[in-house]
């Protein structure tokens, strides 16, 4: 079973994933959480270039295969073995992170950055995808009061509303394999909002 979080920055992700995985491992099930980018050696080292502030001069094409390397060589080394092991996978981001910011948020076609994720993954999809709703402002506030900031907190609000669209817009379009929750919730309510969903799921 393939679960991943989706969400624009202080969304609250690694909380509810991490909520997720203790409830999981309550329940005895084996569980594997992840992210992207930077859950691999590649990907902490292509996660550096991507979100260092300090990188200039990145062409939107080489960020968006930085990108797709990253998630090729994660499911690769982490959530395909994981997944045949018969474990759990719970990841921070996902397919969906890259149609928001490397296809709207970049303004390229989402059927190419489509096609150069299924690439990268060999197709590979979720089973659930958790969409964590917020509106930009709250959740740029929320990621500027964290200790390090990323090169993407940079970009404009209208970038980010572009980003947050393509997140809806995606759930909208398939809704029995997503969960909206708006992320503004208290986290004990998330919580508990995806562990009911992730209960009715086959195989957990
Ligand atoms: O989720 P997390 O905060 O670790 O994401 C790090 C940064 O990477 C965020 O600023 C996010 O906007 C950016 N990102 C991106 N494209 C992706 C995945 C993450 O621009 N496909």
């Amino acid at each position: 079973v393939f679960i991943a979080f989706e969400g624009g920055e202080g969304a609250g992700k690694s909380t509810q994933v991490a909520r997720l995985e203790t409830w999981l491992a309550g329940r005895g099930v084996r569980v594997r959480t992840t992210r992207e980018p930077g859950a691999t050696g590649l990907g902490g080292t292509l996660r550096s270039i991507v979100l260092d502030p300090a990188t200039t001069g990145l062409s939107a094409r080489a960020e968006a295969l930085l990108y797709a390397a990253d998630r090729a060589q994660h499911v690769h080394e982490v959530v395909r073995p994981a997944l045949v092991d018969g474990q759990v996978v719970v990841t921070d981001r996902y397919v969906d992170s890259s149609l928001a910011y490397q296809g709207a948020g970049r303004a390229f076609d989402l059927a190419e950055i489509r096609a150069l994720s299924r690439w990268a993954t060999e197709g590979l999809l979720p089973d659930l995808t958790v969409l964590l709703d917020l509106p930009p402002e709250l959740g740029l506030a929320r990621a500027r009061g964290r200790a390090t900031a990323d090169r993407l907190e940079a970009e404009s609000v209208q970038f980010h509303e572009r980003v947050r669209g393509t997140f809806q817009a995606l759930a909208a379009a398939e809704p029995d394999r997503y969960l909206v929750l708006d992320a503004t919730g208290a986290p004990d309510a998330l919580a508990a909002a995806v562990a009911d969903r992730v209960a009715a799921l086959p195989g957990v």
